[in-house]
């Protein structure tokens, strides 16, 4: 163990979404990887971890592809660098555009290629604002998120978040974002509600919401097809037909957060395919390149972009891009990690084993006394924990109970993730998950579980 490397981590390291005072304290262990292949990452201390969250459900083909780490290296000897502005390109970012628009909903025209899933929603409320301005409507600028949606952490795109841990203390959300209710059906304020009853309830409180606001003052609607740091919440039956109807009535463009579900995870290339959502934006990051590089992506309609178009007509270029945008690394990775995706049917072993790993995990765990709820879609899963059947009670957070057991699986070898402000243990596996691995996780989830509860 290399001790001189844990001092530097703590005395220079400024880690994201973390408890720093606890980390430099020393009061929380770091950990500090060193390798990985397949659904495994090892650490410096020589444990083999089964990766059942894939990174931050970004590693979507799995560690140690050769075919990836080739193709960037390969890039980086050509030509580490060269930027996108006015026209400029290199093989691997149009190579990469084109492979993007072939995959995407028949009705989308380009994509503007960023680096990570925040700056890739900062760019798409440019874009909406933009496109309202050009339209000469300078009024209609407010953006509707929900409550538990996960958009990234800059200033829109945390203010787009719903969750308080990303606004507290940094003076979020800003003025131009509201919130609406997340469609969690497990957690609706009346239980005797169907899911139909429940998915006409939160279309009511959106009606409810572009009423009071004013149809005229609100540019887009964002939402994941199925939300995943909220807590890995698919949307009841017909929600977003039903979302759609009332957006499109109101001339409201709607923003599909891809980031999650983007490139196979829920078994269809992407969530938009898989719940049939018209999307006038998306957006795309991890599994783009399944985290090899950084690279993200904001995928517009022909609507959109002839707008944008004729913006550029009447007020010049588009003031808008980044050093990175459409980095040759990140592209060429790109172009690699979605070959594989094909080669190796990722997409189809994520409907199947991931069906398979969530009825593995229902029987694992779904009669434990203080399980709510085993659910999920594609390669995604959770568990819901709640102190009480019945009455689906919180457990008090400050015990920690998740957490615990998300410590407890991680000492059996298995890697899950304690979802942000909630009673729910997260699953995003890289999707060549195999049967056998499925069942590992959902076996040794129970083990942690009954050691924590009982
Ligand atoms: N959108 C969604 C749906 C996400 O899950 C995330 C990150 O988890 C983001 C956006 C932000 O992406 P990034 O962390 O790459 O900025």
């Amino acid at each position: 163990k290399n001790d001189q490397l844990d001092a530097w981590d703590r005395e220079n390291f400024f880690h994201p979404s973390t408890h720093l005072a606890e980390f430099a304290r020393g009061n929380m262990p770091n950990r500090i990887m060193t390798g990985g292949s397949g659904c495994h990452v090892e650490d410096r201390d020589g444990n083999r971890l089964l990766d059942a969250f894939a990174g931050l459900y970004c590693v979507n083909v799995g560690y140690g592809r050769t075919e990836i780490a080739e193709a960037i290296a390969e890039q980086a000897h050509k030509l580490a660098y060269y930027h996108a502005y006015m026209g400029h390109g290199t093989e691997a970012s149009i190579t990469l555009a084109k492979m993007v628009l072939d995959r995407a909903p028949e009705h989308m025209s380009k994509v503007y290629f960023g680096l990570g899933g925040s700056d890739a929603n900062e760019t798409n409320v440019k874009i909406v604002w933009y496109y309202n301005n050009v339209l000469g409507r300078p009024e209609k600028k407010k953006i509707i998120a929900r409550w538990r949606g996960y958009h990234g952490s800059g200033l829109i795109s945390g203010s787009l978040t719903g969750l308080d841990l990303f606004h507290k203390k940094f003076d979020l959300p800003l003025a131009q974002v509201i919130h609406t209710e997340a469609p969690y059906y497990f957690r609706r304020a009346d239980l005797a509600q169907t899911e139909e009853q429940f998915t006409a309830h939160c279309v009511a409180e959106l009606e409810a919401l572009i009423e009071r606001e004013g149809a005229d003052t609100i540019a887009a609607f964002i939402g994941e097809p199925a939300i995943a740091t909220g807590g890995i919440v698919p949307p009841p039956a017909g929600y977003w037909q039903a979302i759609q109807e009332v957006l499109s009535r109101h001339d409201i463009l709607l923003i599909a957060d891809e980031v999650v579900t983007g490139f196979g995870r829920l078994g269809t290339m992407f969530g938009s395919e898989h719940y049939g959502i018209r999307p006038d934006i998306m957006t795309i990051a991890k599994g783009l390149t399944s985290a090899y590089a950084p690279l993200s992506g904001s995928i517009v309609s022909d609507k959109v972009w002839q707008v944008l178009e004729k913006g550029t007509d009447e007020f010049g270029p588009f003031g808008h891009g980044w050093t990175y945008s459409a980095h040759p690394i990140g592209a060429a990775a790109g172009v690699a990690n979605l070959k594989l995706i094909d080669e190796l049917n990722l997409v189809e072993n994520a409907r199947e084993v991931g069906a398979y790993f969530r009825q593995a995990m229902q029987h694992a765990v779904g009669d434990h006394p203080h399980v709510g709820e085993v659910r999920g879609e594609g390669m995604l899963c959770a568990v819901e924990f709640v102190a009480d059947r019945e009455t689906r009670q919180f457990f008090d957070l400050s015990e920690k109970t998740v957490p615990r057991i998300n410590e407890a699986l991680m000492k059996r070898g298995v890697i899950s993730r304690a979802m942000p402000q909630s009673d729910i243990l997260g699953f995003a596996p890289p999707l060549c998950l195999s049967r056998a691995e499925a069942e590992e996780v959902a076996e040794k989830t129970a083990q942690a579980v009954k050691s924590v509860l009982g």
